[in-house]
């Protein structure tokens, strides 16, 4: 069962007023504080030599993982042991299977599908997780071997998996809410299972995308389809993705000066920070326009633009001790900087902070740069 901080306060010493009441030997500055960090899993409970025994008892207990993990080869489904992903972080992401029947006539042609699909988002390659094979026992498995994991349907079904049927959105999500809350919270035994839903095969993808999306929040561990349709895929994925990022990291890629299709010493000159997301999303751009740049990438935390802004990460001083680091003005014969449509209000306290450049105001999303480029060269 999870404790809250005054739950866990009052085995403590300090709630009974006993010797060693604040004695900060595990480095909190009382009883309260250790209390508090240990129901937010920020420190652990040996670091108090005088708690009940009865209090040790019960932090043994919640170190068990609440969820089994169940393996199938690298694939691992399951060993949540939190319900929000802020408390901590997620840490299994939900896995996508297609069921395939070798028996069916287009069989090949749908397992060749699977095959070939491939999404690049992040810089993170996704493929379909797991392939689960009915009627394979004249296939031959090992021409299979790719990134995607192949399990036969008979083995799949002996794994200590909870199987939720999708025929009754409210039921399921229920089904799907009542185990993780009874695993996680409770740390009731009969509900430590990873939990699928299966879909059963329909022509209103709309619907099954939406459900499936649902789930996929609240709280399948793996959804397992009879139909595979690449948009539903890509979709999921991309949800997927932002779900299972850790909440405590953020997104970041190395702070540097990027190159895009050969630049030389007179190519364009692009700024931005280094949260993940804007970086790919401007290289991208950047990318597809085959015309040479550079990106220089400043260090922010791995914050965005704006917040790296307000959060005082992205300030002049910091951005003109950055280009030096990176001897920009060595690199190139340039003397334009074209900053994030966003920073606009920044141009003149940049121009100040670098004398040596002109700041040209850029897009504020980077869909935007190619029809931007087109005006000014
Ligand atoms: Fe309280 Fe234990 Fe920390 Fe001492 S070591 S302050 S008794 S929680």
């Amino acid at each position: 069962m999870k404790l809250s901080g005054l739950e866990i306060f009052k085995y403590l010493p300090g709630a009974k007023k006993a010797a060693h009441t604040n004695c900060k030997e595990c480095g909190c500055p009382t009883c309260m504080a250790f209390a508090i960090k240990l129901a937010q899993k920020q420190i652990t409970h040996d670091r108090c030599k005088y708690m009940s025994e009865e209090l040790k008892n019960l932090c043994l207990k919640n170190l068990k993982a609440p969820q089994k993990t169940v393996k199938i080869d690298g694939l691992k489904i399951g060993g949540e042991n939190v319900l929000y992903r802020h408390e901590k972080k997620f840490i299994n992401k939900t896995v996508f299977a297609v069921v395939v029947d070798c028996k069916a006539p287009d069989f090949k042609e749908k397992l060749k599908r699977i095959k070939n699909f491939e999404i690049n988002r992040v810089n993170e390659k996704m493929k379909v997780d797991l392939v689960i094979l009915k009627n394979a026992e004249k296939y031959e498995l090992k021409n299979l071997c790719d990134e995607t994991v192949y399990i036969e349907e008979k083995d799949f079904l002996k794994l200590s998996l909870k199987r939720i049927e999708d025929n009754n959105f409210k039921k399921t999500v229920d089904k799907l809410v009542t185990t993780r809350k009874k695993a996680i919270i409770e740390r009731d035994e009969r509900y430590c299972d990873p939990v699928y839903v299966y879909f059963k095969s329909t022509a209103d993808k709309y619907n099954l995308c939406a459900r499936a999306g649902y789930y996929l929040c609240k709280y399948a561990n793996m959804l397992v389809f009879e139909d595979f349709d690449e948009s539903l895929f890509a979709t999921l994925m991309t949800l997927r993705q932002n779900i299972y990022t850790d909440p405590q990291k953020p997104l970041q890629v190395e702070a540097k000066i990027y190159e895009f299709n050969n630049p030389d010493e007179n190519s364009l000159v692009f700024m931005t920070t280094n949260f993940a997301l804007t970086f790919f999303a401007v290289a991208n751009e950047l990318e597809n326009l085959k015309i040479p740049s550079y990106l220089v990438v400043t260090p922010a935390g791995g914050m965005s633009v704006l917040t790296a802004f307000s959060a005082e990460k992205f300030t002049s001083k910091m951005v003109a001790k950055t280009l030096k680091k990176f001897d920009l003005a060595n690199k190139v014969k340039t003397r334009k900087i074209i900053i994030p449509g966003l920073l606009a209000p920044m141009k003149n306290e940049l121009e100040k902070a670098l004398p040596e450049f002109e700041i040209i105001v850029g897009t504020i999303e980077a869909y935007s740069i190619g029809e931007f480029v087109k005006k000014i060269i």
